[in-house]
């Protein structure tokens, strides 16, 4: 099997939806805030090169730079809000109806969700 070099490590475990979970949990750690940098540097360089590679590769495939940027508009509005941000969508524990993973209660019945 081909492994990842060590400077990617964190591509091994690589997944088309973000592991924000993992992400949230770590930050909320009691790490120091220098640690918190580091980490948040390493995920972006990481983060930074998936998308090098993922834009050249669609590029190679003929895609078009309005064709990306119509995907990245059509992502970030599944959400409901045009924000720059990538929000997770989840179920509402009590209704099962899909809700925005930014809110604090089920828009349909008022479930209190956890964030
Ligand atoms: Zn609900």
């Amino acid at each position: 099997m081909i492994g990842f070099p060590p400077f990617l490590s964190g591509l091994k475990n690589f997944t088309s939806e973000p592991d924000r979970d993992t992400y949230f949990d770590t930050m909320s750690s009691n790490l120091s805030n220098n640690d918190r940098i580091k980490i948040l540097e390493d995920k972006f360089d990481s983060l930074y090169l998936m998308n090098l590679a993922a834009l050249e590769l669609l590029t190679d495939l003929g895609i078009s730079k309005q064709q990306i940027m119509d995907k990245i508009e059509e992502i970030d509005l599944r959400d409901g809000k045009k924000d720059g941000k990538y929000t997770k969508s989840k179920n509402c524990p009590s209704c099962d109806r899909v809700i925005n993973g930014r809110r604090p209660h089920c828009l349909y019945c008022g479930e209190k969700v956890a964030i």
